[in-house]
């Protein structure tokens, strides 16, 4: 064996878009040849994903169906001044689902579990020497140059918890704010799994990076004790820290994930800037190249560029929301934007998770409390940067 092997298409990190793209290649295009290098073990991600099925268009359905572990008719938001069931579908897929799902639809040789050392427009040097040649590569390796763009961080400690007894609990509860606020918009989120096992996360808003997971976990703990859950045993834990997207500039950012390389994911600024959601992005993407005609280099490179700057450009609502809970709410009180947006209509709620706001939503959205100042909400309506 020389060290190097051949492809038409090298996709770098098998996390959620990665693995998207190269489930939806592999239905799509079973012609090409496909490498999915990942470092860890598992593909998808690793981590419960969860999402409301409004998120995905339906034509692009059958790119998450085969993942899907759980789909509950609605969900629950809590805040202490308001508590409310949405009456949408919520879907859940978990890691080792997922990871399964994934390696059913793949061929045996597409799954490369390698660190990546070095990557260009069709090369890539894996760190135990073997390099792969491909028409195009795809990074989908997870965020580039945060630094370059106004960021802020959603912080996540999540823990699946098998109980003595059942909980009772029938839907997701997606937001609980109804807790102590600390180190920005806290809140928890539970999602109920089979009668006695329940997914429950301590999550942050914050301005800060760093995370504390045992305050993470003491959160869980006492949210436990609060509901009276007696755990028998923590059958998973998952953390990580994703960015929200204030400001900044798309091309720098671009470039900063590797030049002439095309990109997919966090990589790509393709998440929900005012909640760091990454699911619905991640399907559109993967949909778009499955249909794409020419999936070598320069031109992969250019239609990815231009797939992610369009989003980019008209994303500047959201990222005013994002500044709203960042910048202009109290810290304690960030949770009340929240708190405020559950209140208005299922279908505007809908499209701004989906990211399909309309102009009148938008106007709803700003225009209650708190407040922002109106040259900027001038700007958000318009679609335009700061
Ligand atoms: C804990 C947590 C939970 C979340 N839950 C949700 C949710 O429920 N719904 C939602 O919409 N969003 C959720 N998000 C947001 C979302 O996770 C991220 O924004 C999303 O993972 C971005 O997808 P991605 O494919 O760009 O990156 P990732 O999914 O992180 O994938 C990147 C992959 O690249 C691999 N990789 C990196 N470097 C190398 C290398 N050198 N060599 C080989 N492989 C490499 C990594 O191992 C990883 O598997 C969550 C975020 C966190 C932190």
């Amino acid at each position: 064996m020389d060290g190097s092997m051949r492809c038409d298409l090298a996709i770098l990190g098998g996390g959620l878009a990665g693995g998207l793209i190269a489930h939806a290649l592999s239905v799509r295009r079973p012609d090409l040849s496909l490498r999915l290098i990942e470092a860890q073990p598992v593909l998808g991600g690793g981590r419960v994903w969860a999402f409301p099925a409004n998120d995905i268009e339906p034509e692009h359905r059958w790119i998450v169906e085969p993942f899907l572990s759980r789909t509950w008719n609605g969900y629950d938001v809590v805040f202490p001044a308001h508590r409310r069931s949405l009456g949408v579908r919520y879907h859940a897929v978990r890691p080792a689902e997922h990871d399964a799902g994934l390696r059913r639809v793949l061929t045996p040789e597409t799954p490369v579990h390698a660190r990546i050392a070095r990557a260009s427009a069709t090369r890539v040097v894996l760190a135990n020497g073997r390099t792969i040649d491909a028409a195009g590569v795809i990074d989908a390796r997870g965020p580039g140059d945060l630094g370059l763009l106004d960021v802020r961080w959603r912080k996540y400690l999540g823990r699946e918890l098998l109980l003595d007894r059942p909980h009772g609990i029938a839907m997701p509860i997606v937001m609980d704010a109804a807790t102590p606020q600390q180190d920005g918009c806290h809140f928890m989120q539970v999602l109920p799994l089979d009668r006695r096992r329940l997914f429950v996360a301590a999550c942050y808003f914050s301005d800060r990076r760093l995370a504390d997971a045992h305050q993470m976990r003491r959160r869980i703990d006492d949210y436990a004790d609060q509901n009276g859950w007696r755990v028998g045993e923590m059958t998973a834990e998952e953390a990580g820290v994703t960015p929200m997207l204030l400001d900044g500039g798309f091309d720098g950012y671009w470039e900063s994930g590797g030049e002439h390389a095309a990109k997919a994911g966090a990589r790509a600024a393709l998440l929900h800037p005012a909640t760091g959601a990454a699911v619905a992005d991640a399907v559109r993407l993967a949909a778009y190249v499955a249909e794409l005609p020419d999936l070598a280099g320069p031109a992969l490179h250019e239609a990815l560029r231009v797939h992610a700057a369009r989003a980019w450009g008209e994303r500047s609502f959201y990222r005013m929301v994002a500044k709203m809970l960042f910048h202009i709410a109290d810290d304690d009180a960030r949770y009340r934007l929240f708190e405020r947006l559950y209140r208005l209509p299922p279908k505007l709620i809908d499209r701004f998770n989906a990211m399909q706001s309309t102009p009148a939503d938008k106007l709803r959205i700003l225009a209650g409390r708190p407040s922002l100042p109106l040259s900027q909400t001038f700007r958000a309506l318009m679609g335009s940067e700061r």
